[in-house]
């Protein structure tokens, strides 16, 4: 229900911010990943509030890179498997989402048979099919992101992190917002530019069928079939 991702500054307190600032919205669990680019890695989900994360959280599980999620279950109880971030069952990418896939049947039984999965949620369906095209094709995260994005049917926003290229975080929108927020030497993603308003006033809005690569200080924005896409970032000039 509400997403936040960070790259390019210590993570955590950004994201924990920026998901209480969206407690508004409703949630029923929420998780973060965390990738300090030193090979160190955490993921951690819970139920309930995001208090109940934070408990989770030891001091030494920090970021320089990290997606974090209030789930709004549709697909699956509110447990922590299903909590966000989704990962794939080879441990490499980390997906969070927001909205409903309406065909992540048919794409789980044509694409995924033999596949173990950990969640009964429409996204788990998502980042394993990335990860088995990113595999069996011998893609990078971000052509296998756009090549599973042109068979899925429904609304999203996507965080993705593939952690064998931890300084990168893939976005895609359809149906459900995201906004690119511009920093200095840092970049950062969120469902609801008020939420993290603190950290920039500058933004580029996402529209449908964006796609989106971003670094601490670069971004590259595609179509899913991969045609560079303009958008000029304006400034929201608002007080947090
Ligand atoms: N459909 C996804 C799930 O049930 C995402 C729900 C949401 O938007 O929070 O896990």
């Amino acid at each position: 229900c509400g997403i936040v991702g960070i790259v390019g500054k210590p993570a955590r307190e950004i994201i924990l911010s920026g998901l209480k600032n969206l407690e508004y919205r409703g949630y029923d669990s929420a998780g973060i990943y965390l990738n300090d680019l030193a090979g160190h890695e955490y993921l951690t989900k819970a139920v309930g509030r995001i208090a109940n994360l934070e408990e989770k959280l030891t001091p030494d599980e920090q970021g320089l890179v990290g997606i974090g999620h209030t789930r709004w279950a549709t697909h699956g109880k509110p447990t922590v498997d299903n909590a966000h971030p989704q990962f794939d069952e080879t441990n490499r990418f980390y997906l969070v989402h927001n909205g409903v896939i309406e065909n992540y049947r048919e794409l789980k039984d044509k694409y995924l048979a033999g596949v173990k999965f950990k969640s009964d949620t429409d996204t788990e369906v998502i980042v394993q099919l990335i990860s088995k095209v990113a595999r069996d094709e011998k893609l990078d995260a971000f052509t296998a992101f756009k090549k599973v994005l042109k068979e899925v049917r429904g609304s999203y926003a996507f965080l993705l992190i593939d952690n064998t290229e931890p300084d990168h975080i893939f976005i895609a929108k359809n149906k459900s917002p995201m906004m690119l927020g511009l920093g200095d030497g840092f970049n950062i993603i969120a469902s609801d530019a008020l939420s993290v308003l603190d950290q920039t006033k500058k933004f580029v809005d996402l529209q449908d069928g964006d796609v989106a690569d971003v670094t601490k200080d670069s971004y590259k924005i595609e179509t899913i079939d991969g045609e560079a896409v303009e958008r000029t970032p304006h400034v929201l000039d608002i007080d947090p």
